[in-house]
């Protein structure tokens, strides 16, 4: 996915809240064991690394993104 079309597909799951705006209370990184980017909708592969965070809102499932959608959500959810 080019960079363009990434940030408007997170911008538009930051409006419709299928991802959120207010920040994470932890983050980690580990290596992928396939999980799917709630960023790109890509399945990960095993050698990109997974970034995952615990919403502020604790009623919302675990955030798993690649490196670069991560850091795209960061920066749009900020912009916003
Ligand atoms: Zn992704």
């Amino acid at each position: 996915m080019d960079p363009e079309s990434l940030r408007l597909l997170i911008r538009r799951k930051l409006q419709d809240g299928r991802l959120p705006r207010d920040g994470i209370k932890k983050v980690w990184s580990s290596r992928s064991d396939g999980e799917r980017c709630n960023g790109c909708d890509a399945i990960l592969s095993k050698d990109q690394m997974l970034m995952e965070g615990v919403p502020m809102d604790l009623g919302r499932r675990l955030l798993q993104l690649h490196v670069r959608c991560f850091q795209v959500w960061d920066h749009e959810r900020l912009a916003a």
